[in-house]
């Protein structure tokens, strides 16, 4: 059977419904790169640029983790996925920088999304699987059907989310949801995590901080369990429209959770060297100085950050607001 790798990275997290089920509807296998771990990291950060954000980074190591077992690497060239916003350039040029840089790759398919008119989100995806069905099969009627099975999954995946259900979970990563579980009763707190899903849902990367906050009493809401109009709507009301779809999200999130009076505080998790976020990011800092009932703390991860300070900084944050309750 043939072989696709898909890294578990970057767009994993917002699109692997999809592609899953369009590959298997295809009836080709999909191999997926394990759990980020040191060895995928640092065969990231050995094979990038020191300039690379920490996300591109853990990508080039799970693509490195995959190649040698797959025929193909699925690595579309994501452009677009709304009408006049962009994703990162990072993730534009994610096959080349691949190309340049590894040796020995399988066949890269890097068939180009870009969702330039009104109503193109979902068009976009259906032309790139169009594209990339042609590949493997001249049956055209199963090309069709794969695509509405993946369209499908993908709905089911995005309802999980507004449901409430943590993404790990949705993508029934079960590990995340048994902790949720067993702590509930001792949950007091409830923070709004604002960050790339690449970041806050990668166990490795973001030293199990969705872990470390149940353990501390904390549940969290996440820009995932929000809907695509509520971030719009909110990120809309910015003097100039961003034209970044990422920092739209985060803007988006960072309003509705300042709106939100049921939580008690914010946690920011940014990676060092994300272009995008250098500006996200001081605008929300600029919010929070409004909000003197919603403290807000900043985390700036990369490849150097230590485990031991970083839950020294939430205790210390959990700690302040539960003196602040008096819980
Ligand atoms: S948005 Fe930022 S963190 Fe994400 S890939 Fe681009 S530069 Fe890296």
């Amino acid at each position: 059977m043939v072989k696709i790798g898909i890294p578990r990275a970057l767009f994993y997290y917002y699109y692997y419904p999809l592609w899953r089920a369009f590959f298997n509807s295809l009836g080709l296998e999909v191999i997926l790169s394990p759990q980020t771990n040191k060895a995928i990291l640092d065969d990231g950060i050995k094979t990038t640029l020191s300039e690379a954000c920490l996300p591109v980074k853990v990508f080039f190591g799970h693509a490195m983790a995959v190649a040698e077992q797959v025929d193909y690497l699925f690595v579309p060239r994501i452009t677009r996925v709304e009408p006049k916003a962009y994703i990162c350039p990072k993730f534009m040029g994610l096959p080349d920088m691949l190309r340049a840089r590894l040796q020995n790759l399988p066949v890269l398919i890097d068939t180009v999304v870009d969702a330039g008119r009104e109503g193109d989100s979902i068009q976009c995806w259906e032309d790139c699987f169009q594209e990339v069905g042609s590949i493997f099969t001249r049956d055209k009627q199963l090309v069709d059907s794969s695509i509405k099975a993946a369209l499908q999954a993908q709905g089911q995946f995005k309802k999980r989310l507004n449901e409430g259900m943590l993404l790990p979970q949705a993508l029934e990563d079960i590990d995340v949801a048994e902790v949720a579980a067993a702590l509930q009763p001792h949950l007091t707190l409830k923070i709004g995590l604002i960050g790339h899903p690449y970041n806050l849902y990668d166990p490795y990367i973001s030293m199990n901080l969705i872990k470390k906050l149940y353990t501390l009493g904390v549940s969290v809401v996440t820009p995932e369990s929000l809907t695509d109009n509520e971030i719009e709507d909110k990120s809309n009301k910015l003097p100039k429209r961003l034209f970044w779809t990422l920092g739209k999200r985060m803007i988006g999130s960072a309003l509705n959770f300042y709106q939100n009076r049921r939580l008690d505080g914010l946690i920011y998790l940014t990676s060092f060297g994300c272009g995008p976020e250098a500006l996200v990011e001081e605008m929300v800092a600029r919010w929070a100085k409004q909000r003197d009932d919603l403290p807000l703390m900043m985390l700036t991860i990369d490849e150097h950050t230590g485990e031991a300070g970083m839950l020294t900084r939430l205790e210390a944050f959990t700690e302040m607001i539960k003196r602040r309750h008096k819980v």
